[in-house]
């Protein structure tokens, strides 16, 4: 068996539970071996750990087990689906949402591998070649944990991390597509068999759900970045007069058309807009257009023809330029998926870009994961969400 040897800082670091390998954490081993089950070992030859190869992003492989007698194989694979599906008891019975992730990677013990619930079909996620070397064990030990209409997958490890195009079906019965799935009494269409994303990003149900329910009613609302309109359907459905939605591709028109039909909701009331959000700031700017309730939820890294948009860098830009188009006595819901930086970095990009435009405000209600997004305690930045909604005085 492959042996990596673990420098001494990073060995305390996993013996804590850290289960990420990344190359500065290697003092002597092959760690570019896809596939390979390894033994992680501390400088003077003491057990630490025992996982995988697989290069995802920054990582080199995921520590599976810190258990020395415990075999990584197809009977550990099926534990931790049992465990997995175990702890999401309440959402397969719950009546009003049936799309939920399954297992979400280190979080549920295995990194680089995360299952998505809908309707009855399953979607996996493989995030190296590494874990993809396992495919048959884990599909194997699936079956024997839950029952499925159909399996679809999605390998997102070309050299980049990029989904590879593939006919993503596996098994079961190929269903007709859109799906239509259910959250909270709403509806998505899904398609499972259509490029990286299927429609609609799971981990933001709560936030969906607090607009629907709290946000949104009477109020003129922007969603920027808005891809398929999510969060414009739940505002809609929470009587908001009117939402505006703004994303740079193509598709969202179609996709958002969709999703508002799909909810019985008018879409021709709405607006629908294929912009470059920066511009769009400032045309609103320059035409003083201002909303009630804007919601922002950028990727965490964007290129557009103009612009560069790195959450880290340039998120207290984009406060700012929200705040000036948001009426007073308004709510921004700003939201981020990068895993670079916590609540607390996230809390002083809102800070200073509200000192910054001389304005006061109140954090009235933040969001991380859902439940269903279950992280491991070991690893911060697997708890990648971080929603604030805020109120402008
Ligand atoms: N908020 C969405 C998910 C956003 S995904 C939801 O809840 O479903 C990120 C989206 O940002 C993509 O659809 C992408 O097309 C869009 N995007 C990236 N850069 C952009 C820009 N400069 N202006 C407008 N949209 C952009």
């Amino acid at each position: 068996m492959t042996k990596i040897t673990i420098k001494k800082g990073f060995s305390e670091k996993i013996r804590e539970g850290w289960p990420l390998l990344t190359k500065e954490m290697v003092q002597q081993g092959d760690y570019d071996q896809e596939g390979r089950i390894f033994t992680a070992i501390d400088p003077r030859g003491h057990f630490l750990a025992k996982g995988y190869l697989g290069r995802q992003n920054k990582g080199s492989g995921w520590l599976l087990t810190w258990d020395q007698h415990e075999e990584i194989d197809e009977a550990f694979f099926k534990k931790k689906i049992e465990s997995a599906a175990s702890h999401r008891e309440a959402f397969f019975e719950d009546n009003q949402t049936d799309a939920f992730r399954l297992f979400n990677g280190e979080g549920d013990g295995i990194g680089g591998l995360t299952i998505d619930h809908y309707a009855g079909h399953y979607l996996f996620t493989w995030y190296s070649k590494g874990i993809y070397d396992f495919r048959d064990e884990i599909l194997h030990a699936f079956e024997q944990v839950l029952p499925f209409k159909s399996i679809y997958e999605k390998k997102r490890f070309d050299s980049k991390g990029q989904y590879v195009e593939d006919d993503d079906f596996v098994k079961g019965e190929r269903p007709d597509f859109p799906l239509v799935v259910k959250e909270n009494g709403a509806h998505f269409a899904v398609y499972l068999n259509d490029g990286a994303m299927t429609g609609v990003f799971l981990d933001q149900r709560n936030v969906r759900k607090a607009i629907r329910d709290k946000y949104a009613e009477g109020k003129n609302m922007l969603n920027t970045f808005s891809y398929t309109g999510a969060f414009s359907v739940f505002a809609a459905l929470g009587g908001a007069v009117k939402t505006t939605s703004v994303d740079l591709a193509n598709r969202s028109v179609p996709k958002t058309i969709e999703q508002f039909s799909m909810n019985g909701i008018d879409y021709e009331a709405q607006d629908i807009l294929v912009r470059d959000v920066f511009r769009y700031f400032n045309y609103c700017v320059k035409n003083d257009v201002k909303f009630d309730l804007v919601v922002m939820d950028p990727p965490s890294f964007a290129r557009s023809k103009k612009h560069t948009f790195s959450a880290s860098k340039d998120y207290k830009n984009l406060v700012k330029q929200a705040i000036d188009i948001t009426e007073k006595k308004g709510v921004i819901v700003a939201s981020t998926n990068a895993a670079s930086f916590d609540m607390k970095k996230f809390k002083s990009f809102i800070d200073q870009a509200f000192k910054e435009k001389g304005m006061r405000y109140k954090i009235i209600e933040t969001f991380s994961l859902p439940d269903d997004f279950r992280t491991a305690e070991g690893y911060p930045p697997g708890d990648y969400l971080k929603v604030c909604v805020i109120q402008t005085l």
